[in-house]
């Protein structure tokens, strides 16, 4: 329900913490984070119910980390459970995924990737979508002479690729650590432009007390944010230009 993603030099926690605060009357029935730290190590924190039940967990942790995904959910598929809550992992743990909206086609997805042997842990749609990703990194290990390891925007192109209905995620990678991506069909997403600090959003209020300079996803848009910058493409990889606009009204 509602999303935030950041990249860039502040503390993590509290950026996310505030931006999900500020996104809350969107209302949710659970919450989580994810923290990367730029070299592959990824941890996730979740919690049913208030904000305030994940700030008593991650308080007093020594949370550090340049990158940082978090999610107020509004349970479609699945009990309002920690377990549910987002983000989602993939199998081996190392990619996570915050999403907004209803994956329709889950349950044949789920089959399939569960004949490839992938467990799930939870009754969410969103779940396949981290195992969907990861699959995508395990076919293109199997393409013989292929060295260079698949770009996380890549995955996350051709999973999406095979989703049905409505969109907006947030996904990151220990396999390809240093990046945060985005990608849209149908659910809002913003993407803010701060002094060598990005920013995602489901929505500009979790935002514009840091940037007033965003940019809007379109649908079938993928966006990659990093220290240096943001790209944007279509679903295909074709590379797409989405400047930022000035925001100047109050949320
Ligand atoms: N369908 C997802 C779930 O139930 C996402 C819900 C949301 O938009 O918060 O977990």
């Amino acid at each position: 329900c509602g999303i935030v993603g950041y990249v860039g030099p502040k503390p993590v926690v509290p950026v996310i913490m505030e931006g999900l605060r500020r996104l809350e009357y969107r209302g949710y029935d659970s919450a989580g984070i994810a923290l990367a730290d730029g070299y592959g190590d990824l941890s996730v924190y979740r919690a049913p119910g208030k904000l305030r039940n994940l700030e008593a967990l991650v308080a007093g942790m020594p949370l550090t980390g340049s990158y940082g995904l978090g999610h107020t959910r509004w349970a479609t598929h699945g009990r309002p459970t920690e377990g549910n809550a987002h983000p989602h992992r993939d199998c081996s743990g190392s990619l996570v995924v915050v999403h907004n909206g209803i994956v329709e086609n889950y349950l044949t997805l789920k089959r399939d990737l569960q004949d490839k042997e992938h467990i799930f842990v939870t009754e969410t749609d969103t779940e396949i979508i981290a195992h969907l990703i990861e699959q995508e990194f395990l076919d293109a290990d199997d393409v013989p002479g292929s060295s260079a390891p698949l770009p996380l925007e890549e995955a996350v192109r051709r999973a999406v690729r095979k989703l049905k209905g409505a969109f907006a995620i947030g996904v990151l990678s220990a396999h390809d650590p240093g990046k945060l991506v985005a990608a849209r069909n149908g659910p809002p997403a913003v993407i803010g432009f701060g002094n060598g600090e990005y920013f995602l959003a489901s929505d500009i209020p979790g935002i514009l007390h840091h940037t007033r300079n965003i940019a809007f996803l379109q649908d079938g848009d993928v966006a990659v944010l990093t220290p240096a910058g943001v790209q944007f493409s279509d679903f295909e990889g074709n590379a797409l230009s989405r400047p930022p606009q000035y925001v100047s009204w109050d949320a």
